[in-house]
């Protein structure tokens, strides 16, 4: 039986986006192909250009048509120096989480080698990191929150306002218990600072609910700074956090140095059963606008993790193999210590892909 067709929309976007976006879709082509999954893209021209010439993020009605077309839209990164204030940002990217309504955000830290950490005890073998922050991506800190308040007669403050409604953190709370059994994972922390912020008081009474239903979980409590240095310290004791968008963007940069930096960094923003969104973690990095050093391997595992979410196991597993080829041949950019340019890199991941035995589910 011929599967059903992956309706994939890329959104290259600004800066590197295009350049490690091509990467990534040269290998969802070649393993779609070898999976005998037919593939359907279209690329949205959506990013600063776009922007700087409409003076719009996207026509209107664009994010119910890609709800209704596609299973995902895999995105590059968008940010540039000729838009101020990134405000296309919020026109794109931050319009298509709400409207899609992709409320939990996912980025996974996962060792692949144990040479990439910079932490010795990871090296040595004494440490294991698998880490997943899920965090919160609709409310929580955002930027379009914020006003200014007059306290003196020539001074204004800024406030930008924190918000938690009960009913969506506990979405996202059943979400990361229900994400964290799928997956045998073991314990599920609750990171928050709720000893200054009062507001996080109402994640813990939605967290002690939510946990007394998945018994077979682990789950604690713990405050961000704790978690900052225990993430440093002992990171093989924590497994998935969940946390407010402003936690899980600090981090997950964290998690993501800890097993090799940006350059490898996937993530994920779902709503079970909808056309989610999939991106690097990394920004636009316009240092390294093509000058082939900047690494694909975070958008080429951003494409493991779509296929794995649309219920491609086995074609994910093939790109996770490929990854780990290369790392394993140090054909890496010099972000991860080799001399690789981006297209030497996606080269090699293709070839593995195209080449090597198919890996089946059970095998
Ligand atoms: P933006 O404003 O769009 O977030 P940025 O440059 O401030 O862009 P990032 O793009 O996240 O933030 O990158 C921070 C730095 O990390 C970059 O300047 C770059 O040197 C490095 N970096 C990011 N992505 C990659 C990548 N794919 N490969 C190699 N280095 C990267």
């Amino acid at each position: 039986m011929t599967p059903l067709p992956l309706r994939v929309a890329t959104l290259a976007g600004d800066g590197i986006g295009p350049e490690v976006t091509h990467a990534a879709v040269a290998v969802l082509r070649t393993v779609c192909d070898r999976y005998d999954v037919p593939l359907e893209l279209e690329a949205l021209p959506y990013g600063a250009t776009w922007y700087l010439a409409t003076g719009e993020g996207f026509p209107s009605g664009e994010p119910k048509r890609l709800a209704r077309s596609f299973d995902a839209i895999l995105a590059g990164a968008l940010g540039d120096p000729r838009v101020r204030d990134h405000a296309h940002v919020r026109l794109i990217r931050h319009a298509l989480l709400t409207e899609l309504d992709l409320y939990a955000n996912l980025r996974p830290a996962e060792q692949l080698l144990p040479a990439l950490s910079p932490l010795a005890r990871v090296q040595a073998g004494q440490a294991r990191v698998q880490l997943m922050v899920i965090s919160e991506n609709l409310e929580g800190f955002h930027p379009d929150r914020d006003r200014r308040v007059r306290v003196t007669d020539d001074e204004d403050a800024h406030v930008t306002e924190e918000w938690h409604t009960p009913h969506l953190v506990a979405r996202l709370l059943r979400f990361a218990f229900a994400w964290a059994q799928s997956r045998g994972r073991r314990r599920v922390t609750l990171v928050d600072k709720t000893n200054l912020v009062p507001a996080h008081r109402l994640w813990r009474h939605a967290f002690q609910t939510v946990a007394s239903d998945y018994p077979d979980i682990a789950h604690d409590v713990r405050l961000v700074d704790t978690v900052a240095h225990d993430l440093v310290r002992a990171p093989e004791r924590l497994d998935v956090l969940v946390t407010t968008n402003l936690f899980g963007e600090i981090l997950s940069d964290l998690t993501a140095g800890l097993v090799g930096g940006l350059g490898i960094a996937p993530s994920a923003n779902l709503h079970p059963g909808r056309c989610s969104l999939f991106e690097p973690v990394h920004g636009s990095a316009p240092d390294l606008v093509g000058t082939g050093r900047a690494n694909p391997l975070a958008a080429i595992r951003t494409v493991s993790l779509l296929l794995d979410t649309c219920g491609h196991r086995e074609a994910a597993a093939m790109v996770d193999a490929a990854v780990m080829a290369s790392l394993q041949a140090h054909v890496t950019t010099p972000d991860l210590g080799g001399r690789a340019t981006t297209g030497a890199v996606t080269e090699y991941v293709v070839r593995h892909v195209r080449t090597r035995p198919l890996v089946r589910d059970g095998e």
